[in-house]
């Protein structure tokens, strides 16, 4: 399933993405997270699954938008480090973040 972490307003969806069914857990997304905004561990949306998974950390969930602002530079020049770093392309910015992403 796709977890949605973040928020809306009047200025966008800033919701952060991680497909639980593609993320293996690997954790490969949290030493890159300049903000340390990211977690591995229990599925908090699916109590029968035994493998951890990446979450965004609780303290982080509200404001997003302003954790990952540091990542957006250009709009699409570069990818956020989590983004980069997620081989299966687990993660996911939705459409607030006004940026095209490519791999
Ligand atoms: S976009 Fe940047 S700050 Fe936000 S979770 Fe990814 S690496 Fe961390
Ligand atoms: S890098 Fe991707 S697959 Fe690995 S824990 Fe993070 S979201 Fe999951």
């Amino acid at each position: 399933m796709l977890a949605n972490y973040g928020f809306k307003d009047g200025s966008g969806d800033w919701f952060l993405a991680i497909d639980t069914e593609k993320c293996d857990g690997c954790g490969d997304c949290v030493p890159v997270c300049p903000a340390s905004a990211l977690e591995v561990g229990e599925d908090e949306y699916d109590p029968f699954r035994d493998e951890p998974v990446a979450k965004v950390k609780a303290e982080h969930r509200k404001k997003i938008r302003y954790s990952c602002a540091p990542c957006q530079p250009g709009y699409g020049e570069k990818l956020p480090p989590c983004i980069a770093a997620c081989k299966p392309g687990a993660i996911s910015h939705s459409d607030g973040w006004k940026v095209a992403y490519s791999r």
